[in-house]
């Protein structure tokens, strides 16, 4: 399985799951990657190492910070994991089977999102069913509960 580091347009960044990298080619091609968040196909594949961080990586924020660093890129990329989160359904640990059942027309075509085991995703993967991975901020997660 190959992890890839993508890029839309707007500049979200998110990871895709595929196959191979001739799959992502192709699915690329066929215009089938599209940004989860704003479902932009104009996808840009970054490098894959090392990580471009500017700085040291940082502990989790405690608590949603300030209104002075909202236009941060933490803070941008927060609010649209949080739209990303608004727009889909947890499913949770059943990701695998909803994604399925969705791809075979047994339910009902929808956002989802949820946890996948990495060789849940290989499977999908093997079936053809698209998977993408957002790094979700703990800081985002624990205001979630
Ligand atoms: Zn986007």
């Amino acid at each position: 399985m190959k992890v890839l580091n993508l890029q839309c347009a707007h500049g979200h960044g998110f990871e895709g799951w595929f196959a191979s990298n001739e799959a992502f080619e192709t699915q690329l091609a066929g215009g089938l990657v599209s940004c989860p968040i704003c479902a932009d196909t104009a996808i840009t594949k970054l490098l894959a190492a090392p990580r471009l961080n500017l700085g040291s990586p940082k502990p989790p924020a405690e608590a949603p910070s300030a209104p002075a660093a909202e236009s941060s890129p933490e803070a941008r990329w927060m609010r649209a994991v949080r739209e990303v989160m608004a727009k889909t359904e947890d499913v949770g640990e059943r990701f695998a089977d909803e994604a399925r059942k969705m791809h075979y027309g047994e339910a009902e075509e929808r956002g989802i999102r949820g946890q996948a085991t990495r060789e849940e995703a290989q499977t999908l993967l093997d079936e053809g069913i698209a998977v993408f991975s957002l790094p979700i901020p703990p800081a985002l997660k624990e205001t979630l509960q």
